[in-house]
């Protein structure tokens, strides 16, 4: 097993001579390829290609390939990540090579099919979402979130009005404070009640005219539904700001309740968490941004229209901000996201978020005895605890590195900020039952170790290709160029 997990680079395993394939040589042709290509044949040898044999190469991978975790392989339980499995018929679909070969530059009229399938994605997140507009350009949430703050900045300054600053609470998403800045606010936080919601008091003496939105994580990332949304959205209209939702986790409200409908101006979503496109290891993904009617005439473009039966791309936007992607996006995320939802139906995507709510909280109650829970009230898709009352020094990167021994991807740690030590479990909708028993049964075994044996936790993880890795020097000290 040893030789196996520790498969070296394939320059390393690289020998002169060796080829991937063998067929004789032809006695057909009698020319040889230099005095055919002539002054484009190469004179120097490629020096730095591994020279591998075939056999070489498809194990090369395949051990790589075991060294991944994978929600294909077991729960992978990071909050506010939503790693739910995906349909393989969504694979299937985006896979169709009328599909995953068309060429972008490709004319109107003989991409109808594709421009069709953009349209009712968009149609169908406006529904799910309450929103008059939408975009569907945006590669990821962050950049959702720009393009959205970018929405906000163009709508105001259209009214020759010059707002400054964008308040966030505490229980926000790292992402937003960034994209706000990057988009030109200076950012203001707002700290959260003890109840994890938005402390309306001081909101309502913050709000004035400097202020441009509101940037709202909903459900937070304690996985709390911030009860006074509607009241929120009253206060921040009053005084003639926006309302920004951050929707990634639209998978906690999805047919149940509305943004558009609590008067969220702006917001966005990420398909590759509730819409079921894999995801991790940097892409690809695309977070589409929806809107209200009046911010409608700033959005990215081209806008993909419907004429009676056809379908147009409209580059005839004049308030538009502009392109925020090549093309349409990443075209074959939408594709496995409207799979989805038509394999779905409005009635699986409503149970999907029955599910992934009961499944947070049934884990809740099996650790709410060993794990402390800082927020006591009702939670959504995720739950949160904290390392209070783990003993013998223990820590919650113990107890992560730890779950890899026992076979599960560990949970997000220390996020948010403003729990100690903080442990965010989303299980997703689509985990069985039997899979969150077996979880649930490991972090009890290991606060069992942690009492008896803490070396062992401390120590973790153990059975695992890299053991506990030195994170700080990896961060100061990069080596990320095997030449270099
Ligand atoms: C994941 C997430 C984001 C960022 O999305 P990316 O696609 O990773 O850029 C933003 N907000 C919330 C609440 C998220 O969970």
């Amino acid at each position: 097993m040893t030789v196996l997990m520790d498969e070296k680079l394939i320059f390393e395993i690289d020998r002169e001579g060796r080829e991937g394939y063998s067929i004789p040589q032809s006695d057909v042709v009698k020319v040889s390829p230099e005095e055919v290509l002539k002054e484009l044949y190469r004179k120097e040898e490629i020096k730095s290609l591994p020279e591998v044999s075939e056999v070489d190469v498809v194990r090369h991978f395949t051990r790589l390939s075991t060294y991944n975790y994978a929600v294909d392989y077991g729960l992978y339980p990071l909050g506010s990540c939503t790693m739910k499995y995906n349909p393989k018929i969504n694979e299937y679909v985006s896979r169709l090579e009328g599909l995953a070969y068309i060429h972008p530059l490709s004319d109107e009229d003989n991409i109808q099919g594709a421009l069709e399938i953009l349209y009712k994605l968009g149609e169908a997140l406006k529904v799910i979402t309450g929103m008059d507009g939408v975009t569907l350009q945006p590669a990821a949430g962050a950049q959702g979130e720009f393009t959205g703050m970018q929405l906000i900045r163009a709508y105001l300054n259209d009214r020759k009005d010059s707002r400054k600053i964008v308040l966030i609470p505490d229980s926000a998403h790292g992402t937003n404070p960034a994209s706000a800045h990057l988009a030109g606010y200076s950012i203001e936080e707002i700290k959260s009640g003890d109840d994890g919601c938005v402390d309306i008091e001081y909101l309502e003496k913050r709000m004035n005219e400097d202020v441009a939105a509101v940037m709202l994580t909903v459900p937070n990332t304690l996985g709390i539904f911030e009860k006074n949304i509607k009241k929120i959205c009253d206060i921040v209209h009053s005084k003639g700001g926006c309302v920004y939702i951050d929707g990634a986790n639209l998978n906690a409200l999805m047919g149940k309740t509305k943004p558009g409908e609590w008067g969220a101006d702006v917001m966005h979503i990420n398909l590759h968490k509730t819409f079921s496109t894999p995801h991790g290891g940097g892409g690809p993904g695309a977070g589409p941004v929806v809107c209200k009617s009046n911010l409608i005439p700033f959005l990215p473009k081209p806008v993909v229209v419907k004429e009676g039966e056809r379908f147009r791309l409209n580059w005839n936007v004049p308030k538009s901000i502009g392109k925020v992607h090549a093309f349409f996006g990443n075209f074959l995320v939408c594709v496995r996201a409207l799979a989805y939802i038509e394999t779905m139906g409005a009635e699986g995507l409503t149970e999907a978020t029955e599910r992934a709510v009961i499944n947070a909280n049934y884990i809740r109650k099996k650790l709410e005895d060993v794990l402390d829970i800082p927020y006591k009230g009702r939670t959504l898709h995720e739950i949160i605890f904290s390392d209070k009352n783990f003993p013998n020094g223990v820590t919650t990167m113990d107890l992560a590195k730890r779950l890899i021994d026992y076979g599960f991807h560990p949970p997000t740690v220390y996020f948010p900020l403003i729990v100690h030590g903080a442990i965010m479990v989303e299980p997703t909708e689509s985990e069985p039952k039997e899979e969150l028993d077996r979880f649930t049964d490991a972090v009890k075994n290991i606060l069992k170790e942690a009492e008896e044996n803490p070396e062992v936790v401390k120590s973790a993880p153990r059975n695992s290709y890299r053991k506990r890795l030195d994170e700080v020097l990896a961060a100061r000290n990069p080596k990320i160029n095997y030449f270099g």
